[in-house]
C-alpha cells in the first residue's frame, strides 16, 4: 500500500485550505520581494509547497540542506524534483572539516550516545548550513503542520525567528490526509521512503519506519524522550538560534 493509498483522502474544506495556503505564499512573496526562500527538506509537505510555487509561478527561491547523511532516495528526489518542476533547488552542505573533526572525535554513532552529541551533530550538519541558506533573506517558508507533534501544536502561521526573519507555515492547518490528497491530485513527486512507512524523513541514522497508529514523527530520534526531540530547525530556544526538527 502506498502512502497515497494509506493517508490520502479529500476532507471537508480541502480546496479552501489549498487556496488559503497559496494566497499566504503569494502575499508573503509580495511582502518580501527577492528575499524569501522555501526551506525544503524534500519531505511530503515541502513537495506540496514546491508544487504550489511552480504551479502558481510564485517568486520564491528554493533551498535545501544536504547533511551528508541523507538516504539515497532523498538525494535522488532532489534531482527528480528539479526536473519535474523545472526549478533549481540550491543545496547547502556542512563544512567538510567540521564533520570530519566531529566524527574523528566522537565516531559515526555519536547521536545515539547522548542528546548533547546528537544536538551537536544537528548543529554542524543542519543548523550551520541553514544559517547560510537564510543569509540575506527576510523571510522563509516551512512545511510545518500543527498536528505533527505537540511542539508544533501551538505554532503560528507567521512567526519571527531569533534573527527577526518572518517564518511562514502555510500548511499549518493541513492534515496528513490533505497532504497526500494534494500529492495524488497533482501527481507531485515524493520520496519512496514515504511508501515504506516513513511519514517523516530526516537523516538516515536518525529515521526509521513507524507502525500503524504510531505518531507520524515517532520514527525520528526514536531513542530519545519526546521532550528531548527538540532537534532544531523550528523551535525557538534561548540556548540556540535554531532548535530542531526538519
Ligand atoms: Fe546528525 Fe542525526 Fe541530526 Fe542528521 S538528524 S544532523 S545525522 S544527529
Amino acid at each position: 500500500m502506498t502512502a497515497i493509498q494509506r493517508y490520502g483522502r479529500e476532507q471537508p474544506g480541502f480546496q479552501k485550505r489549498v487556496a488559503a495556503s497559496v494566497e499566504q505564499m503569494r502575499a508573503a512573496a509580495a511582502a518580501h520581494p527577492g528575499s524569501i526562500v522555501l526551506a525544503t527538506s524534500l519531505g511530503a509537505e515541502d513537495m506540496v509547497l514546491t508544487d504550489m510555487v511552480a504551479r502558481h509561478l510564485l517568486p520564491i527561491a528554493l533551498g535545501s540542506i544536504d547533511t551528508g547523511a541523507l538516504h539515497a532516495q532523498t538525494q535522488a528526489l532532489r534531482e527528480r524534483a528539479e526536473r519535474h518542476f523545472g526549478l533549481s533547488i540550491e543545496t547547502f552542505r556542512p563544512h567538510a572539516h567540521t564533520v570530519i573533526e566531529f566524527v574523528r572525535e566522537h565516531g559515526n554513532e555519536a547521536m545515539y550516545r547522548s542528546v548533547e552529541l546528537r544536538r551537536a551533530c544537528c548543529a554542524l550538519r543542519k543548523l550551520e548550513p541553514l544559517s547560510r541558506l537564510l543569509e540575506g533573506r527576510s523571510a522563509w517558508i516551512t512545511g510545518l503542520r500543527r498536528e505533527q507533534s505537540p511542539a508544533r501544536a501551538t505554532a503560528q502561521s507567521v512567526e519571527f525567528d531569533d534573527q527577526g526573519r518572518a517564518k511562514f507555515s502555510p500548511l499549518l492547518e493541513w492534515s496528513l490526509a490533505d497532504v497526500w490528497h494534494y500529492i495524488e491530485r497533482h501527481e507531485v513527486p515524493h520520496n519512496p521512503l514515504h511508501d515504506d512507512f516513513h511519514p517523516s524523513i530526516g537523516c538516515a541514522p536518525c529515521t526509521r519506519a513507524v507502525a500503524w497508529g504510531e505518531d507520524e514523527r515517532s520514527g525520528r530520534w526514536w531513542w530519545e524522550q519526546a521532550g528531548a526531540k527538540e532537534c532544531g530547525l523550528h523551535v525557538k530556544d534561548s540556548a540556540a538560534t535554531w532548535t530542531t526538527s526538519a
